[in-house]
C-alpha cells in the first residue's frame, strides 16, 4: 500500500494524516473530505471537518512552511532556540520532565498531537520522556550528528520544528526513548 502522510491529493488505499487531529486515516470511498483551493484534504470526522473549514490556515502542513524569520517572530525565545535551532534545553527545568497528568503533548509551534500521556513514563534523564509517539506519522526522526554525537533527532511531522532526540533504550514494549524537550510541547488535559 502507498504511504502518504500529506492528507491533499490522496488517492484510494493511501495512508493520510487528519490536518485537524492528527489521526492516520485510510483513504477508502467513504472517507470524508474538503476541497480548499484546488487541493482535496481528508479527514477523520464531521467535527475535524467543521474545524478546518472554519480556520484551514490553523491546521494545514502549508501554513507552516515559514522562514526562520517568521519562526523567529511567532516562538518565544527558548521556543525559536530548541526548535529551529536544535537547541536542547536544561535537563529538570522544563514544564513537563516530571508532569503526570492525563492528556495529550501536542508540538507548541503548530498545535499537531504528537505524544500521549499513556506513552510518557520517567527516564530518570530530566526531559519528558515517551516509549511511543502518538501515532505513526507525528513525527519524523532523522539522523543528526551534530555536537560531535551520532544521533536520531526528532521532528514534528506537520511544521518539521525540532522536538528532540530519539535513543534505543527505553522500556518495553517498543524499548525506544523519545526524549523531548518541555519546551517544543503544549499540554491538553483529558477529560476522563
Ligand atoms: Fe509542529
Amino acid at each position: 500500500m502507498r504511504q502518504t502522510y500529506s492528507s491533499a491529493q490522496a488517492e484510494k488505499g493511501d495512508k493520510v494524516i487528519c490536518p485537524v487531529e492528527g489521526t492516520v486515516i485510510e483513504v477508502n470511498e467513504n472517507t470524508p473530505f474538503l476541497e480548499i483551493g484546488n487541493k482535496k484534504y481528508y479527514i477523520c470526522c464531521r467535527s475535524c471537518a467543521e474545524k478546518l473549514k472554519a480556520d484551514p490556515g490553523k491546521y494545514l502542513e502549508d501554513e507552516f512552511k515559514l522562514s526562520d524569520e517568521e519562526w523567529r517572530q511567532r516562538l518565544e525565545l527558548e521556543q525559536y532556540e530548541i526548535m529551529r535551532q536544535k537547541g536542547t534545553e536544561q535537563a529538570f527545568t522544563g514544564k513537563y520532565w516530571d508532569h503526570k497528568e492525563k492528556g495529550v503533548y501536542r508540538c507548541a509551534a503548530c498545535g499537531l498531537p504528537l505524544f500521549s500521556s499513556h506513552t510518557k513514563y520517567d527516564s530518570g534523564s530530566g526531559w519528558p520522556s515517551f516509549f511511543a509517539p502518538a501515532n505513526e506519522a507525528a513525527v519524523i526522526n532523522r539522523p543528526d550528528d551534530s555536537h560531535g554525537m551520532e544521533r536520531i533527532e526528532v521532528l514534528c511531522r506537520r511544521c518539521g520544528s525540532h522536538l528532540g532526540h530519539v535513543f534505543g533504550d527505553g522500556p518495553k514494549p517498543t524499548g525506544t526513548r523519545y526524549c523531548i524537550n518541555s519546551a517544543a510541547l503544549d499540554f491538553d488535559k483529558a477529560d476522563e
